[in-house]
């Protein structure tokens, strides 16, 4: 396995793969931490999160370095998303006991209730796009309820990956409860086949979360999948334009524009259409692309050169079947992967820009007459991540938001964004269960009903 720094062009560093041999002996490892792990009490678990979240605190520069290196984005968004993993430490420290206490249910016996408790080891498969941020979601709520966790991370940052188990053991968790194993994606089967491994809970693409999916549907293993997104973005035409274009611009060039959830379609109205437009453009063309350690810089490089291809791939075939580039479209004549924002309209059914998600600086802008042919548009995709409608009628907003637009989350007059107070998933090709909250903590407990007659 091979780290690149995506804006130098150099070798980080080579990392042997661990032989299947070396990867038994660690899932055997982390299953013994487990039969201990289980039966320790909230407290001591809170405590030992609460030394990991001091510990992100202490060393955020040196990890946030260590995510720009292996992945290119900007070290300000780099030194956020480390910062945000404490909070979700903090956050499942302070609330799993809460979230797993006993529920009381009444019925003719004497007690009857249900007790949440933990399954064994989980896999996690995990992307480079937030390299730790996707980690600690999946992290800190599974240590909280008492499971322990492996992580497979993308091949193109085990630096992340290493970071992560080493920041665990210094927070003084017991040996093994989280381990690293650095495997390519073919040997993902084998893992989840070991009879040692509970669950898994894979954030990547729709391809991978099908892969994975069938895997342990064959071996009757809990599944948690968080895929790829197409979000939709209405903007009604009461909407406050400008406001509307920077929340979406934002949304849209964060991290490069690779995020699950970034917004990727902008579906607006005739009325506004063109002031709207107008000033998105204006805004998306502001952006400047370089050095990622450079505080200046708005967007850094894609990751890899093959995704900026395949963007770029996306975004020319569709202008051969149509579409118009108002801005961007072309390969900067640099050494590192980047890719200008781009802007597209005209496009229609059948182009890649249409179903396919954009993995980069690239928008769509729509335009709707009535309300239904923008609900038809926002919901004419195969995913279901996100969704959001700016207008200044919050009880249409609301509608909109419950029972028009196919997604597993709707903001009304913002962003996106995931909070660890708040599910996180999506419906359709965007996967299936939750992370974050309570109910990301409970999908891998065994909901126990226990009934007491005397
Ligand atoms: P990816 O290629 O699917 O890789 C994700 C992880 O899955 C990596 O660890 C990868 O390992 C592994 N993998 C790939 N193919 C696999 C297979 N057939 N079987 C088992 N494991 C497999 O995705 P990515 O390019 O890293 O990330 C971008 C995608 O993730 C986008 O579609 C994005 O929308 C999605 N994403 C979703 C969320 C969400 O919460 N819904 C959040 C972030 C990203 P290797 O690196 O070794 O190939």
């Amino acid at each position: 396995m091979q780290a690149i720094n995506p804006f130098s062009g150099e070798v980080i560093q080579n990392y042997p793969e661990y032989s299947s041999e070396y990867v038994n002996t660690i899932i055997n490892q982390v299953d013994a931490a487990y039969q201990q792990w289980k039966l320790t009490d909230f407290e001591y678990r809170a405590k030992l999160m609460k030394n990991l979240q001091a510990g992100l605190l202490e060393k955020k520069v040196e990890l946030a370095g260590i995510i720009v290196s292996e992945m290119g984005k900007v070290f300000r968004e780099a030194l956020g998303e480390v910062e945000k993993c404490a909070t979700v430490c903090a956050f499942y420290a302070d609330h799993a006991a809460s979230f797993l206490k006993n529920e009381v249910i009444q019925t003719e016996a004497e007690a009857s209730y249900i007790s949440y408790q933990p399954i064994g080891t989980v896999l996690a498969v995990m992307p480079w796009n937030f390299p730790f941020w996707q980690v600690f979601r999946f992290l800190a709520p599974a240590l909280m309820a008492g499971n322990t966790g492996v992580l497979k991370h993308a091949s193109n940052v085990p630096g992340c990956a290493l970071a992560i188990e080493q920041l665990v053991r210094e927070a003084g968790f017991p040996e093994n409860v989280f381990r690293t194993l650095l495997i390519s994606s073919t040997k993902v089967n084998s893992v989840i086949e070991n009879p040692l491994i509970k669950a898994v809970t894979l954030t990547g693409s729709t391809p991978a979360g099908k892969s994975v999916a069938s895997m342990a549907g064959s071996m009757l293993k809990k599944s948690v999948l968080e895929l790829g997104g197409s979000d939709p973005y209405l903007i009604l035409e009461d909407a406050d334009v400008e406001k509307a274009a920077q929340l979406c611009v934002t949304s849209r060039l964060l991290n490069a524009g690779q995020s699950c959830i970034g917004a990727k379609r902008f579906i607006i109205a005739d009325k506004i259409y063109d002031d709207f437009e107008a000033e998105f453009v204006r805004l998306m063309s502001q952006a400047t692309f370089g050095d990622p350690l450079n505080p200046l810089t708005t967007i850094g490089p894609l990751a890899r050169l093959d995704l900026r291809d395949e963007l770029h791939h996306q975004v020319t075939k569709s202008q051969e079947m149509g579409a118009k580039i108002l801005l961007g479209g072309f390969i900067p004549e640099v050494k590192a992967p980047f890719y200008p924002p781009t802007v597209l309209t005209d496009v229609k059914q059948g182009m890649p820009a249409y179903h396919e998600e954009l993995f980069g600086p690239v928008a769509v802008l729509f335009r709707f007459e009535t309300e239904e042919e923008a609900i038809r548009i926002a919901n004419d995709t195969v995913f279901g991540l996100g969704a959001a409608v700016f207008t200044s009628d919050i009880t249409k907003g609301k509608l909109l938001a419950e029972k028009g637009l196919e997604a597993g989350c709707v903001y009304v007059n913002d962003f996106v964004k995931s909070d660890p107070r708040l599910p996180f998933g999506g419906i359709k090709e965007s996967g299936y269960g939750r992370e974050l909250s309570a109910v990301g903590i409970r999908e891998f407990m065994n909901i126990k009903t226990i009934v007491v007659k005397e």
